[in-house]
C-alpha cells in the first residue's frame, strides 16, 4: 500500500492565513508570516472567517486549508478529559491551537470542533507565564505536558517553530517533561538545541494499511520511523502511540510488520512509553466519519457503548486485538519502557498485562518512574 510520502509536512495544504487584528503586530505573528509566505487577511477580535462557505462538517476539508492567527483567551494549560470509568494516565494539555491539516477518518476534533478552520495562539507568552505559575503552584508535583490533544504538535511547526520555544523553556523545567505528539515529520526545528531530556518526541502508530488508507496527508510509516531514528540521535527520548487499533482485515499482519518496522529502525532503549488504545468514538463522530469518508469501513464492525458513553469493539474483542500486539511489543520493547493503556479498565488491565496499574503505584506513577529512571 503506498502513501503520497511528500506529506511528510502538511503545512503546505495550508493555503491562506488570517490574523486577528490585534495579534498583526506581535513578532511572532510576523515570524509566522514571514516564514509561511502565504496570502493573508485581517480580520477583526472575535469574528468568524467567512470564507469557508457551506455548513460544518461538510466545509471541513475546505476549512482545513485556512489558518487563523489569533489569541487564546482562556487556559492553555490544563487537565486531559480523561473518565472517571477507565484508567487515566494524569496528563497535562497545553492547548496550542485547534484542528489539524491533516485529515484522520477517526480523529474525535471533527465532532469535537465546530469550526472547520486551522488555530493557532499566538499570544505564547502567556502561554510560558501560565506554565510558570502552574509549576510554581505546585512545586513537588512532577507535570507531563501534551500539545497534542487539539491539534498535532509539530504540523504547522515550519511556520510556528514552537518547538523550538517549547524545548528550550522546557529545558529549565526540572518537574516537569513535555510531549510533542505527531503524524508528521517536521522536525528539522528540534535539532541543535539543549533539551536536557525534558521533552519527548512521539509518533502515533498503526497498522501499515489504516495508516495508508483512514490517515490522510500524513506521513508514512517510514517517514516517521526515520525522522524517531533522527531524534534519538539527536538525544530526545521517544514514545509512540498505538491509537486508535482498529480491527480490519489481515489486522495481525498489519500491526507484526508496523511493530518490526519500529524495532529495526529505532533503538529501543530510547523509547519511554508506548500506549494501546481500540477504537473508540462517540455517536456523534460516527455520523461525521462516514459522511465525510463514505469508503471507509472503520465504523461497520460491531461495538458496544462503554461507560463513558463511546462505542468500542465487545470486549473479547479488544482483549484478542491487546494481546497480540502487546506481546509482540512486549517481545522486543526495552525492559524499562512503559508500555500502558490509554483509558481501558482494571479487567482488561489484568487479562492482557496479568496485573492492574495500582499494583504498581498507578499509570501516572508508572510513566513518571520510567522518564526518571532513564536518568534525566
Ligand atoms: S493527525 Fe491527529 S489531529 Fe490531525 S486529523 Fe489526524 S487524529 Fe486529528
Amino acid at each position: 500500500m503506498s502513501q503520497n510520502p511528500s506529506w511528510g509536512d502538511p503545512s503546505r495544504f495550508v493555503k491562506e492565513i488570517h490574523v486577528e487584528e490585534s495579534c498583526l503586530e506581535l513578532p511572532f505573528t510576523q515570524e509566522i508570516l514571514a516564514r509561511a509566505q502565504l496570502p493573508f487577511t485581517v480580520i477583526p477580535d472575535y469574528q468568524d472567517l467567512d470564507v469557508v462557505p457551506g455548513s460544518y462538517p461538510a466545509n471541513l476539508t475546505a476549512g482545513k486549508k485556512h489558518l487563523l492567527l489569533c489569541r487564546n483567551r482562556g487556559q492553555f494549560f490544563k487537565p486531559c478529559p480523561g473518565t472517571r470509568e477507565y484508567r487515566c494516565c494524569n496528563y497535562q494539555v497545553l492547548n496550542i491551537g485547534m484542528n489539524c491539516p491533516m485529515d484522520c477518518v477517526y480523529c474525535i476534533l471533527q465532532a469535537y470542533l465546530n469550526k472547520p478552520w486551522l488555530t493557532f495562539f499566538v499570544n505564547i507568552e502567556d502561554m510560558f507565564a501560565e506554565m510558570s505559575a502552574a509549576f510554581a503552584a505546585e512545586p513537588s508535583r512532577f507535570f507531563r505536558i501534551g500539545t497534542g490533544e487539539f491539534t498535532d504538535s509539530l504540523a504547522l511547526d515550519r511556520f510556528t517553530h514552537l518547538s523550538r520555544a517549547l524545548v528550550n523553556f522546557m529545558a529549565d523545567q526540572p518537574q516537569a517533561i513535555l510531549e510533542l505528539k505527531s503524524k508528521s515529520v517536521v522536525i528539522q526545528n528540534l535539532e541543535g538545541l539543549e533539551h536536557k531530556g525534558r521533552t519527548v518526541v512521539a509518533w502515533s502508530l498503526n497498522s501499515t494499511s489504516i495508516m495508508a488508507k483512514e490517515e490522510l496527508r500524513t506521513a508514512t510509516v517510514v517517514e516517521r520511523l526515520a525522522a524517531a531514528r533522527q531524534c534519538a540521535e539527536w538525544g530526545y527520548k521517544l514514545a509512540f502511540h498505538f491509537d486508535p487499533i482498529i480491527e480490519h482485515e489481515g489486522w495481525q499482519q498489519g500491526y507484526a510488520e508496523t511493530i518490526s518496522r519500529l524495532f529495526d529502525t529505532v533503538p529501543a532503549a530510547s523509547i519511554v512509553w508506548i500506549s494501546m488504545g481500540a477504537l473508540r468514538y462517540l455517536p456523534s463522530l460516527k455520523n461525521i466519519g462516514t459522511r465525510r469518508f463514505p469508503q471507509s469501513r472503520i465504523y461497520c464492525e460491531e461495538f458496544i457503548e462503554g461507560l463513558d458513553g463511546k462505542s468500542r469493539y465487545f470486549r473479547p474483542h479488544r482483549v484478542e486485538l491487546y494481546k497480540h500486539i502487546y506481546n509482540l511489543l512486549k517481545s522486543r520493547a526495552h525492559a524499562n519502557t512503559c508500555i500502558y493503556f490509554c483509558m481501558e479498565s482494571d479487567e482488561i488491565w489484568r487479562e492482557v498485562m496479568g496485573y492492574v496499574p495500582d499494583e504498581r503505584g498507578g499509570i501516572p506513577y508508572m510513566l513518571d518512574q520510567t522518564v526518571l529512571n532513564t536518568g534525566q
